[in-house]
């Protein structure tokens, strides 16, 4: 009989075990070992078990002339398990369904406008009903569909819907609450609302923490303890990883957005002056280049463009945005910054510029040199990280919220 610690123990390894494999960063059962520094007796356990789940296949060993036998490769099975991911953003919805090395079945996306708590859940449910109609013809006339996902999709059990939404949240109990501007809502149990419709595990937290989760997991923060990601939008905030754990205390960890950049600027809603987001969120840069230039752009659109005047406006967001990081990095010396959501269309320059204030400004960047980058996932780091919130409570052998 096991003890409490060892079974907490034996599935921590096999947490840890999956992910390496899910990651692509361990492919065979020596580079596990080797990777983890687990014998190899722990390691072959933890495989088998992932095998006799259904979840992990090995290949056959391959004898090649005079080299000796290539190492078996570990992989997903073609019916292991997948995640429903959702990103509800101010203006959109986004959803896809994947594998647990993030391989996209399907995806989707629906535009949200003038909605009211009622059209806003039907969205979310269909969007949801219409990755699960994958493969099933025969649900066309909508009948029974919300009972398919939770049932499994094309034979393949679903471990779980996540969620990562504008904030703030309570994340505990899968609420929002009162966000702003987002269409009067004032508070709304979607945690519940899904996992009565669907019968699934769901967890929901912020789009800046789970998309931090997802650039440790899959992205350029793999390799580090100590980043941040920061998602420029319609606001401006970050995921904070911290001696490789997510800081996430109330849910309001990481509101960089309103760190001010000028103490006597502009009044700002959260009662400060001077914020962040006043300079630099997505639609301020593009209300200022249209009253000052008279252009109307996408924010993409102005960050290639090569007109004087929005590269003046961009020079100074840029200029804002470093202020705040120099900040942050005085106080937190990570490693990396990560860039993303609107923010992934920076130019190379323009993060390099960032890159270049923040080493030469900072204490600590002085020290030791801070990375600035763009987010591995471009500007959908929080819908793959809306997946990576459910796939976290399986690699770190806990159980998924439900
Ligand atoms: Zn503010």
């Amino acid at each position: 009989m096991k003890s409490g610690i060892q079974q907490t123990e034996k599935r921590i390894n096999r947490g840890r075990v999956l992910q390496l494999i899910c990651t692509g960063e361990a492919r065979s059962r020596l580079e596990l070992s080797k990777a983890t520094g687990l014998t190899k007796m722990t390691i072959t356990n933890a495989v088998n078990e992932w095998i006799r789940e259904g979840w992990i296949y090995e290949s056959e060993q391959v004898r090649t002339a005079g080299a000796g036998r290539n190492p078996a490769v570990l992989g997903l099975t073609p019916l292991s398990p997948l995640i429903i991911g959702v990103h509800l953003a101010r203006e959109h919805i986004s959803a896809l369904l994947c594998d647990m090395s993030l391989n996209v079945l399907r995806r989707d996306r629906i535009e949200l406008c003038g909605e009211d708590e009622a059209t806003l859940i039907d969205k979310i449910f269909d969007i949801i009903d219409r990755l699960g109609s994958i493969g099933e013809d025969e649900k066309q006339n909508g009948e029974g569909s919300a009972v398919s996902v939770g049932d499994g999709i094309n034979g393949r059990r679903i471990l779980g819907i996540g969620v990562s939404s504008i904030g703030p949240l309570d994340c505990q109990n899968g609420i929002l609450l009162g966000v702003p501007n987002f269409y009067g809502i004032k508070r709304l149990e979607l945690g519940r609302m899904l996992r009565e419709r669907y019968r699934l595990p769901v967890l929901v937290d912020n789009d800046m923490n789970l998309a931090a989760i997802a650039e440790k997991q899959f992205g350029g923060g793999r390799p580090l303890d100590d980043f941040l990601y920061v998602g420029i939008t319609h606001g401006i905030g970050a995921g904070i990883i911290y001696d490789s754990r997510l800081l996430h205390n109330s849910g309001m960890t990481g509101e960089i957005g309103h760190m001010s950049v000028s103490w006597n600027g502009e009044p700002c809603v959260c009662g400060s002056r001077g914020c962040l987001e006043g300079y630099a969120s997505v639609p301020v840069v593009l209300e200022r280049i249209e009253r000052e230039i008279g252009l109307k752009l996408t924010f993409e659109e102005a960050c290639a463009s090569e007109n004087k005047g929005v590269r003046a406006i961009m020079d100074d967001v840029c200029e804002c945005i470093s202020t705040a990081f120099v900040g942050l990095v005085n106080i937190l010396a990570p490693q990396a910054v990560f860039i993303g959501h609107e923010g992934a269309c920076f130019s190379d320059e323009v993060l390099e510029h960032i890159e270049e204030n923040v080493n030469s400004r900072s204490l600590s960047g002085r020290q030791r040199s801070v990375s600035v980058s763009r987010s591995a996932f471009g500007e959908h780091a929080a819908l793959f990280g809306s997946a990576c919130g459910i796939l976290e409570r399986v690699f770190t052998g806990r159980d998924i919220p439900l």
